[in-house]
């Protein structure tokens, strides 16, 4: 066919149909472009944790917005409020941007979620290079937020954009919502998701994120997140601190009462000793148990890795189990207790301890505040002791679990083996991302972690990377992926 009457054909058919080999082609000569941008997007320093780079994060929101519209987007800046900061005044938070390609009803319609805020980094904190200089060592590219979460939100945007340059039809109508607060929890998100329940979302069958890593070298797809419920137990005696050489022998100890309850939440071998909460975790099923036989994961490598000789179990279905389905209890601290070098002879009159417990399916956070309040508050009777307790839960993040025979998945292992050649693991995350559980609970749509990070990318660590393998080919990823989803039977 020669130029004029593809050019005819062109004009005949608007748009030309899905050509996997020419959109990867695409993105393959591309590839140092896609990087610039990276370059670009890391050097922002868009930190949410800290007021002061609040202007670097608001720019680094218009930056977002300006690509989507670059690229024929319908975009908005959702105002979602301000912060309260400590010292009474406010702080408008960073705008979630919203983009929308296509509206074709005959279509499936997608909604990609991501964030471009990032964890601080100073080069001082043990950084090898300028965090905010993306610096390529070794195909890895390293920066703050290189896979947590510009990389992956950029790879999505690059998606579109290569179906665009090619004038190859979008498989499915393409939403996005990207926000800038979720490295310091989301806030003003959850009221946006529900106040556009019924206009943003009303057309999205399904939500994609892409904002967790590979559990190995293999890919994988995640299905579930674990949630966490996080307390204090404030122990108060005495009306000051006392000297334990004068006082010492006399006085009934907050920080000795405290040692004393905190000892009874979890026994050494990691059993919950709080009545009912190992009760109300689902049974590991048959089918559960073979696919985590299946899931890659060497066990002497991840002892390594945090370097210590032994862990709570010995075999891989035991500790991944443990790590993402069931329940643990962690310690994180003691305010108020003495904790600096030397040795201060202090008794403290007041001590708060912070603890949390990994929630998952079928615990329900308001029943685990109930649980922990008055098993602590009876084992503390016990001790007769004349000091007040008082227990309360200042987080209570619900777990989230979707279903991994869902068609979202079978797409997700048919893209997976499209552009790498395997059969992607299927695995849960241990931290929380509770955004998802709010798109589930809100929203009531069908939710896929689909992550192109490595295992090994060091997020929220010092020398965060991304691969250029996993960037440009996570690309093509997600181009394949949209073509399997728009293949999903309607029921
Ligand atoms: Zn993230």
């Amino acid at each position: 066919m020669n130029s004029i009457s593809v050019f005819y054909l062109l004009l005949w058919t608007g748009v030309s149909s899905f050509k996997f080999e020419d959109l990867a082609q695409y993105v393959s000569t591309h590839e140092e472009d896609f990087i610039e941008t990276l370059r670009k997007w890391i050097a922002v320093e868009s930190d949410s944790s800290d007021i002061t780079k609040r202007s670097d994060l608001d720019r680094m929101m218009d930056m977002t917005a300006e690509k989507l519209r670059l690229i024929g987007g319908r975009v908005e800046m959702i105002d979602v409020g301000a912060q309260a900061l400590p010292n009474g005044s406010t702080i408008a938070l960073p705008k979630v941007v919203t983009a929308q390609f296509g509206s074709d009803p005959s279509k499936r319609t997608v909604c990609v979620y991501g964030h471009v805020d990032v964890q601080p980094a100073k080069k001082e904190d043990g950084w090898a290079t300028d965090p905010y200089d993306l610096t390529e060592i070794n195909g890895n590219l390293y920066g703050r937020g290189a896979s947590d979460n510009k990389g992956p939100v950029l790879a999505w945007i690059h998606t579109v954009e290569v179906y665009k340059a090619l004038n190859i039809e979008l498989p499915v109508n393409v939403k996005f919502i990207i926000e800038g607060m979720e490295e310091t929890g989301s806030n003003g998100l959850d009221e946006m998701i529900v106040a556009q329940k019924d206009t943003f979302f009303s057309d999205v069958d399904y939500i994609i994120i892409s904002d967790c890593v590979w559990l190995s070298k293999r890919p994988a797809m995640t299905y579930g997140t674990r949630g966490n419920c996080y307390f204090f137990a404030e122990v108060e005696g005495p009306k000051k601190d006392l000297h334990s050489g004068v006082y010492g022998g006399t006085v009934i100890e907050p920080m000795t009462d405290l040692i004393g309850i905190l000892d009874k939440l979890i026994s050494p071998s990691g059993k919950i000793l709080i009545p009912g909460i190992r009760e109300a975790v689902a049974p590991l099923s048959d089918e559960e148990w073979k696919m985590y036989q299946d899931i890659e994961f060497d066990v002497e490598s991840y002892k390594q890795e945090i370097g210590v000789d032994e862990l709570m179990y010995s075999n891989k279905v035991d500790l991944l189990t443990h790590r993402w389905r069931y329940p643990t209890v962690s310690i994180h601290g003691i305010e108020g207790a003495f904790s600096s070098s030397g040795s201060k002879t202090v008794i403290p009159a007041k001590v708060i301890a912070k603890f949390s417990i990994r929630q998952v399916p079928n615990m329900d956070p308001a029943m685990v505040e109930k649980q922990v309040t008055e098993y602590l508050q009876s084992v503390f009777a016990k001790r007769k002791s004349p000091n007040k307790l008082n227990v309360t839960m200042i987080i209570g993040a619900k777990p989230w679990l979707a279903d991994p025979t869902h068609p979202l998945f079978e797409a997700g292992k048919a893209a997976f083996k499209r552009v790498f050649d395997v059969e992607p693991d299927l695995i849960r995350e241990g931290g929380t991302i509770p955004v998802a559980r709010t798109f589930q609970d809100v929203t009531g749509k069908s939710i896929i972690m689909l992550p192109i990070g490595g295992f090994d990318d060091g997020l929220h660590s010092q020398n965060e990377k991304l691969s250029r393998h996993n960037y440009i080919e996570g690309t093509k990823l997600f181009i394949a992926y949209l073509h399997e989803v728009s293949q999903i039977k309607k029921y």
